[in-house]
């Protein structure tokens, strides 16, 4: 095992007068075994940062290497996210311009009506958007339950469009996941932000079990689970290396795992950080992509800083799926058109939309059953 976690440079042999070397990282190992073995939960810590450490370009080759083994390396998710209900938030999440705690100008507005959700979701399709997200700045759901209504309502419209749809609305109970799921919910998204020490620097208001709790409702409901993270937040590399090994060992791995770079908004807690650097993301994704080789790796925030070739390193290191759209909840994302030609240059297709959740053996059993009792 020592062997697999230490770099290793080796001249192997000279043909012709030209020496030929080897390189043997552990991101080399351990993809090769992804490859091989196939997605895995039993990482230990150790594993995972000796991934993270291999030297930037292996780590970047490797993995290319295991994206294109489990994806179609052309295809490129696209998501659109609307905020629903803006600002006004109890939490404190020191990176949110949407917490009421922080004076970021930013107003609170009540949840958008119907017409307008629909709109916009029939907007984002036509531009080619397959999966529509929206999010909530709430706590939780629970004692919303006309919002709650109307979102499954939403939910139940959006699915009817023929596209993915996706919910990001705070902490969830079991039986909310149920009802979601039983609207036609394809994912729900509830990140875990950082690694678990690190996490009461960035939110006090909100445990990180409790985070891994919800994640636990929307798995049990048999809704895809989407959860990643945010890196530029002042933490260490241990501290990506954790959210990623947390990820890593669930029971099943996200099927989404968005990496956020943070675009620090003045009047935040986090306001001073200074932005991250493309070879930390790059790190970050094909560290991601190594260790859960099937989720969907996504380029998500902060990718508006990125030159349309800083994108492409992200997108060969196994990113293959990202925000489009004018806007994330509320801060700034990457131009329409500027979209487009990247997708033209690079020779990136949209992916189409799957629905797992048409499988009946995916659905709980008991679910109908369960969600008629309750309902
Ligand atoms: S990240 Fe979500 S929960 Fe946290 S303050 Fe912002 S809106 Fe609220």
């Amino acid at each position: 095992m020592l062997l697999i976690r230490t770099l290793r440079a080796r001249a192997v042999g000279r043909r012709g007068g030209h020496a030929t070397f080897s390189t043997s990282s552990a991101a080399a190992v351990e993809a090769e075994r992804s490859i091989r073995e196939g997605p895995r939960n039993d990482w230990n810590r150790e594993e995972i940062k000796s991934i993270y450490d291999s030297p930037v370009l292996d780590l970047l080759f490797h993995g290319a290497q295991v994206h294109r083994h489990f994806h179609n390396f052309r295809e490129v998710q696209q998501c659109t996210l609307l905020s629903i209900k803006t600002g006004g938030c109890s939490e404190d999440c020191f990176y949110c311009p949407q917490s009421s705690r922080y004076d970021t100008g930013l107003k609170a507005q009540r949840m958008m009506n119907k017409d307008a959700v629909l709109e916009a979701a029939k907007k984002a399709k036509d531009a080619g958007s397959t999966r529509f997200c929206m999010g909530a700045a709430w706590r939780d759901t629970i004692g919303r339950k006309t919002n709650f209504n109307q979102i499954l309502g939403f939910v139940k419209e959006i699915r009817g469009m023929g596209m993915e749809v996706c919910c990001t609305l705070g902490m969830l109970e079991k039986q909310q996941a149920m009802e979601l799921k039983k609207a036609g919910l394809t994912a729900y998204n509830h990140n875990l932000d950082t690694s678990r020490e690190y996490y009461p620097n960035i939110i006090t208001t909100r445990t990180y079990d409790e985070r891994l709790e919800t994640l636990h409702h929307v798995r049990e409901a048999g809704i895809s689970v989407c959860s990643g993270g945010i890196i530029g937040l002042g933490e260490g590399e241990e501290d990506r290396v954790g959210l990623l090994y947390t990820l890593a060992t669930l029971p099943s791995h996200p099927e989404s795992v968005p990496i956020n770079a943070l675009l620090a908004v003045k009047g935040t807690p986090l306001q001073d950080l200074k932005p991250v650097e493309i070879w930390e993301m790059i790190r970050m994704i094909a560290a991601a992509r190594i260790v859960m080789p099937k989720a969907m790796v996504r380029l998500s925030a902060g990718r508006v800083r990125f030159s349309m070739a800083e994108q492409a390193l992200c997108f060969l290191a196994g990113a293959n799926s990202i925000f489009t759209g004018d806007k994330l909840l509320t801060t700034p994302n990457n131009d329409f058109n500027a979209d487009q030609l990247m997708f033209k240059i690079l020779g990136l297709t949209p992916k189409s939309p799957s629905f797992p959740e048409e499988d009946a053996a995916n659905v709980p059993e008991r679910l109908e059953e369960i969600v008629s009792v309750a309902g």
